[in-house]
C-alpha cells in the first residue's frame, strides 16, 4: 500500500539526498567549503554528462546546419572590452557602514525601526572610528542588546586592533527618525547602507609572469564570446553557409554577489550556448522578395529561406521547448517574454525559459535575438572584418532598380527613427551599410539560445524527486524516495542483481549479463541485501530498470525460461520476462 508523503521542505531533502547518494558535494568541504562552488560526485557527473550529450546531440549531431566549438576559458581581455563586459557586466551593490558587507542594491529587504546614530567609537587599545555611524534599532529589540550587537559587528570588522568587543565605547548616541520599510539598512546587520556602486561580476586573473594588477585577464563569464571571436575561423574552415550555428559547452565564472539556492546561482558553472547566425532581414527581402511574417499559426516545422529574425527566434523557442520535453521537463517549463523596457538596446526580443524549482519559478535558459551587435562590436574593436559574402544576395541585388534600392533604404531609415532605445544609425552609415549589402556583404545577425547545465541538472533532480510512504503488512511505515528521471538522462540505466548471492551459478550468470550490458550503458551490479532493498536503492538514484537473474534464468523452472531474466520498471513496478539475447536491444530502445 502506498500514499503520497506529507509536505516537508523539499529543497533540504534534495540537498541531503544529493550528498548521501553522490550527486553533488560542497566544494572543498573538508576545509569548510568554498562559497558558491560545487562538485559533482559519481552520479552527478553521469547525470551532467547525459544532459550535455543530449543537448549536443539535439543541437549539433542531429542537424546539418550547426557545428561545435571547444574554446579556451582564458581569452585576450580585449574581447571582454569589446563585448561590454568590462564596462557593464556589473551588479549594483551597497555596502554596510558597520561591517563593509555588501548586498545587491535590488535585493535589500525593507526594514522598519528607529535610526540610532553615533559620532564615532573608541576602545582602550587606542583604536578609534572618527566618523558618524548609524544603524537600525529593529522594533522589539532592546536598546542594550542593540548596543551589544553594534559593538560586536564593529569589533569583528576591525579585527584585533579594536580589542574586546565589550570594551568598545560608542560615542554620542542619538535617537533619530522612525522608519518603515526602508531599504537603506543592511537586512542582516542593520547597518546603514552606502550608495549603490557597480560591482563587476567577472573573476580576474593574471596571465604570464609579468602580468600585474593593471593588466588582468578574466575567467570567461559566458561561453558565447569565444564563438563570436572564432566566427570567421569557423566560417572559413567549415564549408558552412548562413544560416548556420556554432555551439559550445563549457565552464563560465561569475563572482555572484549572493550565490544561492544550491547550485542554481553558482560562481563556477557550465553553459550550453548556441549562436545561430542568420541573414539580416533586408538580405532575405532582397533574395526572396519578402520576409515571412510571423503569426501564431506560422509553420515552424522546417526552416525556410524567407525566414527573418522573428521566425528564427520563434523557431528556436519551439526547438528548445521540444528539447525540454524530451528530457522530461515539458510540463514544468514556462516562458517570460521580455518587454521593451527589459530588453538591451540592441536586442529585438528575448524570452526566458523558466522552470519550476522548489524555491520558485526561475530562469533556466534565455533565447535572445541580438541583431548584429556582437559581431559588429568585435569587427569594430579588432578592426578585422566579420562580414560574409553571399553570392545569391549579390545576384538578387543586381536585379533591383534604383527605386527599389532606395525604397529599402527609406524603410530602414524610418525604422531607425522609430527606435525607442539606443541612438538611431546616422543616414550616411545606413547608406554605407546598404552599399555593402547590395554587393553581397553583411555581418550576420544572431539568435542565441543560452542554457545553464547546472540549473538544468538541478531542475531535473527537483522534477524527478518523489516520496511515498509505504506501509507493510505489519503496519510499519517507511518513506521511500524515488528519483523519476527520464530513462534518457538517468545516471544509471540498469541495475543487475543475482537473486541470491550465495548461489555461485546465479552470481556467475549475473556477472555475465552485467558485462554484456556494461558495453552499451551505465549499469550497476549489486548482490547484497534482499532484492526489494536493492530495487529501493536503485529507485532512490533514479535507475529506470532492474534486471534480476533468478532460477528461471538457469533453466531450473523449465527449458522455455532458460536464459531469460526479469526486468522490473522503476515507475510502474511492471515486470517483463526477456531473453538475455534480446535484453540489450530491449533496454537500448527505452533509454535512447
Ligand atoms: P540570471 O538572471 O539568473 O543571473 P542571466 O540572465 O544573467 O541569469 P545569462 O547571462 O543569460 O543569465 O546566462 C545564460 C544561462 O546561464 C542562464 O539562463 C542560466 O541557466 C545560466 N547561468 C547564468 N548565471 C548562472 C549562475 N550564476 N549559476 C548557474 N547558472 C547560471
Amino acid at each position: 500500500m502506498s500514499q503520497p508523503a506529507k509536505e516537508t521542505p523539499q529543497m533540504e531533502k534534495i540537498v541531503s539526498l544529493c550528498k548521501r547518494r553522490g550527486f553533488i558535494f560542497q566544494s572543498s568541504e573538508i576545509y569548510g567549503g568554498c562559497g558558491g562552488v560545487w562538485d559533482y560526485g559519481p552520479l552527478g557527473a553521469e547525470l551532467k554528462r547525459n544532459l550535455r550529450d543530449a543537448w549536443w546531440k539535439a543541437m549539433v549531431r542531429d542537424r546539418e546546419d550547426i557545428v561545435g566549438l571547444d574554446a579556451a576559458i582564458l581569452m585576450n581581455p580585449a574581447i571582454w572590452k569589446a563585448s561590454g563586459h568590462v564596462d557593464t557586466f556589473a551588479d549594483m551593490m551597497r555596502e554596510c557602514s558597520l561591517t563593509n558587507k555588501r548586498v545587491r542594491a535590488d535585493h535589500v529587504e525593507p526594514q522598519s525601526g528607529t535610526v540610532m546614530t553615533y559620532t564615532g567609537a573608541q576602545s582602550p587599545t587606542g583604536w578609534k572610528i572618527e566618523r558618524p555611524i548609524s544603524a537600525l534599532l529593529w522594533k522589539g529589540t532592546h536598546i542594550e542588546s542593540f548596543r551589544k550587537q553594534v559593538r560586536l559587528l564593529i569589533s569583528s570588522n576591525a579585527g584585533e586592533a579594536a580589542g574586546k568587543a565589550e570594551e568598545i565605547e560608542l560615542l554620542g548616541e542619538a535617537k533619530g527618525d522612525e522608519v518603515t520599510n526602508s531599504v537603506d539598512f543592511h537586512p542582516e546587520t542593520g547597518g546603514a547602507l552606502g550608495p549603490a556602486r557597480p560591482f563587476n561580476l567577472m573573476l580576474r586573473t593574471f596571465l604570464g609572469p609579468t602580468a600585474s594588477l593593471d593588466d588582468p585577464t578574466y575567467l570567461r563569464p559566458e561561453t558565447a564570446q569565444a564563438i563570436f571571436a572564432q566566427f570567421k575561423n569557423v566560417f572559413d574552415s567549415s564549408r558552412v553557409k548562413v544560416p548556420f550555428g556554432i555551439c559550445q559547452i563549457g565552464k563560465a565564472f561569475r563572482n555572484e554577489v549572493t550565490p544561492k539556492n544550491y547550485t542554481f546561482r553558482s560562481r563556477e558553472f557550465e553553459q550550453m550556448e548556441l549562436e545561430f547566425f542568420i541573414k539580416p532581414d533586408e538580405a532575405v527581402e532582397i533574395i526572396c522578395g519578402q520576409v515571412a511574417p510571423w503569426s501564431e499559426s506560422a509553420d515552424l516545422s522546417e526552416p525556410q529561406p524567407n525566414w527573418g529574425w522573428e521566425m528564427w527566434h520563434r523557431y528556436w523557442v519551439q526547438e528548445r521547448t521540444r528539447f525540454y520535453q524530451s528530457i522530461g521537463l515539458g510540463d514544468v517549463v514556462h516562458y517570460y517574454w521580455q518587454t521593451q523596457a527589459d530588453l538591451a538596446h540592441y536586442a529585438r526580443a528575448c524570452v526566458d525559459i523558466l522552470c519550476e524549482f522548489p524555491f520558485g519559478t526561475e530562469e533556466l535558459e534565455g533565447i535572445a535575438a541580438r541583431g548584429d551587435f556582437d559581431l559588429s562590436q568585435h569587427q569594430k574593436h579588432s578592426t578585422k572584418s566579420q562580414e560574409v559574402f553571399d553570392e545569391d544576395l549579390k545576384n538578387a541585388a543586381a536585379k533591383l532598380t534604383d527605386e527599389q534600392k532606395e525604397a529599402l533604404i527609406q524603410k530602414r531609415l524610418a525604422a531607425e527613427q522609430a527606435k525607442t532605445k539606443g541612438e538611431p544609425m546616422p543616414e550616411a552609415d545606413v547608406r554605407a551599410w546598404f552599399e555593402r549589402l547590395f554587393k553581397g556583404n553583411y555581418v550576420p545577425h544572431v539568435i542565441e539560445p543560452s542554457a545553464g547545465l547546472d540549473r538544468m541538472a538541478l531542475a531535473i533532480i527537483a522534477k524527478a524527486f518523489s516520496e511515498t510512504v509505504k506501509t507493510d503488512d505489519k503496519g510499519k511505515s517507511e518513506t521511500i524516495t524515488v528519483l523519476r528521471f527520464h530513462p534518457r538522462i538517468a545516471p544509471v540505466k540498469c541495475g543487475v542483481f543475482p537473486l541470491l548471492k550465495n548461489k555461485p551459478e546465479l552470481v556467475a550468470k549475473a556477472r555475465e549479463v552485467y558485462a554484456l550490458l556494461k558495453k552499451h550503458m551505465n549499469c550497476f551490479y549489486d548482490e547484497t541485501a534482499s532484492i526489494g532493498r536493492r530495487y529501493a536503492r536503485q529507485d532512490e538514484v533514479g535507475t529506470p530498470f532492474g534486471v534480476t537473474i533468478d532460477f528461471e534464468t538457469l533453466g531450473e523452472k523449465g527449458p522455455e525460461l532458460e536464459d531469460t531474466v526479469t526486468v522490473r520498471e522503476r515507475d510502474t513496478n511492471e515486470q517483463h520476462r526477456i531473453k538475455i539475447a534480446d535484453l540489450t536491444a530491449w533496454l537500448l530502445a527505452r533509454i535512447s
